[in-house]
């Protein structure tokens, strides 16, 4: 009998005992890929479903070897320093051993399930401690389903909680069938209004309003989270609209106001893409003590902070 070999996953981060994607000690696993385009991501290393190489341009001794090393001469020396033509790399990771200092770096590794339960295992003593689990995040972990599937249907036969942070931009029947294994959605809902849900993340917001209904309609454990981004989403106006979204779903458990901050800026930097929220300040307490009173109004849970 021939076995199906196990999807691989693409994987840019594993991040052990963290303590802002969900409840108790967390690891939580990062994929790559997304198909939105939030003008506030502050993981644009997760976007692009492919690997990334990246380059840190302070460790960088210009020593040319990753413009001898690269077969499809993507790679040329400036005066500032190696500049790689993306549009003729193919992010094949060729150059990164080549790189002595450590300065390229590909941003994306594979991972069956199985590796990937492995070293989640290793936190098990953690997670019973602290009530954690583990947590899927991006990206959009939905965007590689068949992988996520089966890395929960791994997480369950080692008796883990699982949470899974996610847009909620993907066919129903993705978020139907792994929603038994998933114990609590972490539910990205960014901006009420349609016209500026479709500026600032390109794409429409109603479908990920219809997921959100029939999630809570099955049962499923959701905390809603809302990136507060100052002028595009923390009016007064918004937040009624959110208020009135979740009074009516009881499925959830809570809205976290997750307050903007700079700290991608270098990250852009490093894959050489334009950061398009330089000037926005981060909300201050008042502003986010202002707004979780707002939705406390109509009945809600509300934490400032994941
Ligand atoms: S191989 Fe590394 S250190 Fe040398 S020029 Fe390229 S990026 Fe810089
Ligand atoms: S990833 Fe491959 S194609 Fe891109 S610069 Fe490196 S060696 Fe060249």
């Amino acid at each position: 009998m021939v076995t199906a070999a196990p999807p691989t996953g693409w994987i840019f981060d594993i991040r052990r005992y963290s303590l802002h994607d969900g409840p108790g000690i967390r690891t939580t696993v990062f994929l790559k890929g997304c198909p939105l385009d939030c003008w506030w991501c502050h993981n644009p290393e997760s976007q692009s479903p492919q690997p990334e190489i990246i380059v840190r341009e302070h460790l960088c001794t210009q020593c040319g070897e990753c413009v001898r090393a690269c077969p499809q001469e993507a790679v040329s020396m400036t005066p500032q320093g190696p500049h790689t033509d993306p549009a003729l790399c193919t992010r094949c990771g060729e150059c990164v051993p080549f790189c002595a200092p450590g300065a390229r770096e590909q941003v994306g590794q594979p991972y069956t399930p199985q590796a990937l339960a492995d070293i989640l295992a290793r936190d098990i003593p953690f997670f019973d401690q602290s009530g954690g689990g583990v947590t899927f995040s991006g990206g959009e972990p939905l965007l590689q389903a068949e992988f996520l599937s089966a890395a929960l249907a791994a997480c369950k036969r080692l008796e883990l909680r699982t949470a899974v942070d996610t847009s909620g931009f993907a066919p129903w029947q993705r978020l139907e069938s792994i929603a038994p294994q998933v114990d609590l959605f972490l539910y990205d809902l960014k901006v009420q209004d349609e016209g500026a849900h479709r500026r600032f993340t390109g794409v429409s917001n109603q479908l990920i309003l219809e997921n959100l209904r029939r999630l809570n309609d099955r049962g499923s454990r959701i905390i809603v989270r809302l990136p507060v981004i100052p002028g595009l989403n923390d009016t007064p106006a918004e937040a009624a609209a959110l208020g009135s979204l979740c009074r009516q779903l009881d499925g959830i458990q809570r809205v976290d106001l997750l307050p903007y901050h700079h700290t991608a800026a270098a990250k852009y930097q490093r894959l050489g893409r334009e950061y398009r929220l330089p000037d926005t300040p981060t909300p201050s307490p008042d502003h986010l003590n202002a707004l979780a009173q707002q939705l406390r109004a109509y009945g809600i849970a509300v934490q400032i902070g994941g």
